[in-house]
């Protein structure tokens, strides 16, 4: 792929538009900033890429078992966990057209880094020194207001029907994070697990993203893949560098080419943390964070335990050591995966003489895995044999139907949804033609365009 940076991230915008996998939110009333829908493809990429995660962490690791907290917690956790004190950006608006920005990001913009643990008046210190050279994204104008910090947590009435409830707000949740720390004692209790053992979760998490951009890469309204591995203090280092690795290789298993990812160490530490990485995959806009992968040292139980006056303390049946285990987090958004498989997996080819777009996805993340055709909608014999292809391969795999316009154009749709192979059924399946070829039909690959007969008694077998 030779395209800019723009071309092409509004060739795969276009067609995850085009081809229903994603639409931008609220369009119907003219958008809504930061919020976007997963179509029919997409919510299919999206349950595949989420299944592939759960595969992984979950099934494939005798000691990680699932969760799935609530979204809006008692207010406390948030406090106990820092975001309501700590969890803010700094915001800087435009006095010429009132743009927000983050100011860490315009610094970023040249080259200047604001350290995340920067108090505002050093970060306006900071911003002030760059004024000359920092331009408003939105209109160009140089006339910036002050740094404030804001906070990211989303503020909810649910649960408090006051009138001043914003005095006492629930929050909707800024991470998934903290469903499992709190649920930690809970699986202890109840279930066979000892540590070092891991609580995974998948869902919804919230932020007042003050610029959210680059499509679904910075939404206010995301989804997260987290795992968080409960260890002994002197075993952190251990499991996380295991996690590091394997986290890396779970990428590269999915079939992403190894030089579109790359490791970046956070240089700033939290006082808490023993170790930061970031994966990072090559966007069309460069190469940002994927995934998160921390040691986290007992900061996450002991914030809890301090605010719950509840124990968290676990005691090694074995040797009869006690400690507040440390936590080692793997955390990566499933839109920020979703925009890193279009990318990957776009593609544009030469077929036949004609140009097309392709979705090389593997099959596994495909979101159609086969699609069958009647070669022509006004035969009846055709229509019937196509529609019971259709019944018996849909028990097996997700199947799509489709009559519309001429074979050709089926191919093109097909090939844009990443579908890996078609399956269409002709005169010759009726044994019109060759009765030879009676009950078979013309399976067609989507990246060779290679075409093969193929016995209905056998197609599930091929396809699988
Ligand atoms: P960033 O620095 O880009 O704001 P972060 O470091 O705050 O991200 P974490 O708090 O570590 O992100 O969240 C873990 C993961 O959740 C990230 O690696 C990312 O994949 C995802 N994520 C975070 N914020 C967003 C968002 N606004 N939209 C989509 N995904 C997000």
């Amino acid at each position: 792929m030779t395209d800019s940076t723009d071309a092409k991230m509004d060739k795969i915008v276009a067609l995850a538009k085009r081809r229903g996998f994603v639409f931008s939110g609220s369009e119907l009333y003219g958008g809504f900033v930061g919020s976007y829908d997963y179509g029919p493809y997409g919510v299919e990429l999206a349950n595949n890429l989420k299944a592939a995660w759960w595969q992984a962490i979950v099934n494939e690791e005798a000691n990680v078992v699932g969760l799935d907290s609530a979204i809006v917690t008692h207010p406390k956790v948030w406090e106990a966990s820092g975001h309501v004190g700590g969890f803010s950006d700094p915001l800087v608006e435009c006095k010429e057209c009132n743009t927000r920005s983050r100011a860490d990001h315009l610094l970023e913009s040249i080259e200047v880094s604001a350290d995340e643990k920067m108090t505002v008046e050093e970060i306006n210190q900071v911003f002030d020194e760059h004024r000359d050279s920092l331009t408003c994204p939105k209109c160009g104008q140089k006339n910036f207001g002050q740094v404030s910090q804001f906070n990211l947590l989303a503020q909810t009435n649910l649960g408090n029907f006051s009138e001043d409830w914003t005095k006492e707000p629930t929050y909707l949740r800024g991470e998934t994070a903290q469903g499992i720390y709190i649920n930690y004692k809970n699986v202890l209790d109840t279930t066979r697990v000892k540590v070092p053992f891991g609580i995974a979760q998948i869902g919804k998490a919230f932020r007042n993203e003050i610029a959210p951009r680059q499509y679904i890469f910075r939404k206010r309204e995301f989804e997260q893949m987290e795992l968080q591995m409960f260890v002994d203090p002197d075993s952190e280092m251990e499991v996380y560098e295991k996690w590091k690795e394997k986290r890396m290789q779970y990428y590269l298993d999915l079939g992403f080419k190894a030089e579109n990812l790359r490791w970046h160490e956070h240089e700033n530490l939290v006082f808490y943390a023993k170790a930061a990485f970031d994966i990072e995959y090559n966007y069309p806009f460069g190469f940002k964070e994927m995934e998160g992968v921390h040691a986290r040292g007992n900061y996450d139980l002991s914030q809890h335990q301090e605010y719950s006056g509840v124990s968290m303390e676990y005691t090694d049946p074995y040797t009869n050591k006690k400690f507040v285990p440390h936590v080692v987090e793997t955390s990566v958004g499933l839109d920020r995966t979703f925009l890193a498989v279009m990318t990957e997996f776009y593609d544009e080819d030469e077929l036949g003489g004609d140009t097309r777009v392709v979705m090389r996805f593997p099959k596994k993340l495909a979101p159609i895995k086969v699609a069958v055709f009647p070669l022509l909608r006004n035969k009846p014999q055709l229509v019937e044999k196509a529609q019971e292809v259709f019944a018996m391969l849909s028990k097996h795999m997700r199947t799509e139907y489709d009559d519309n316009g001429n074979v050709g154009k089926r191919y093109r749709r097909q090939d844009e949804i990443g579908t890996p192979a078609c399956v269409t059924i002709d005169f010759d399946t009726l044994g019109e033609e060759n009765p030879d070829h009676k009950d078979t039909v013309t399976v067609r690959d989507r990246d060779t365009g290679e075409q093969e007969r193929v016995a209905i008694a056998e197609l599930i077998e091929r396809l699988k």
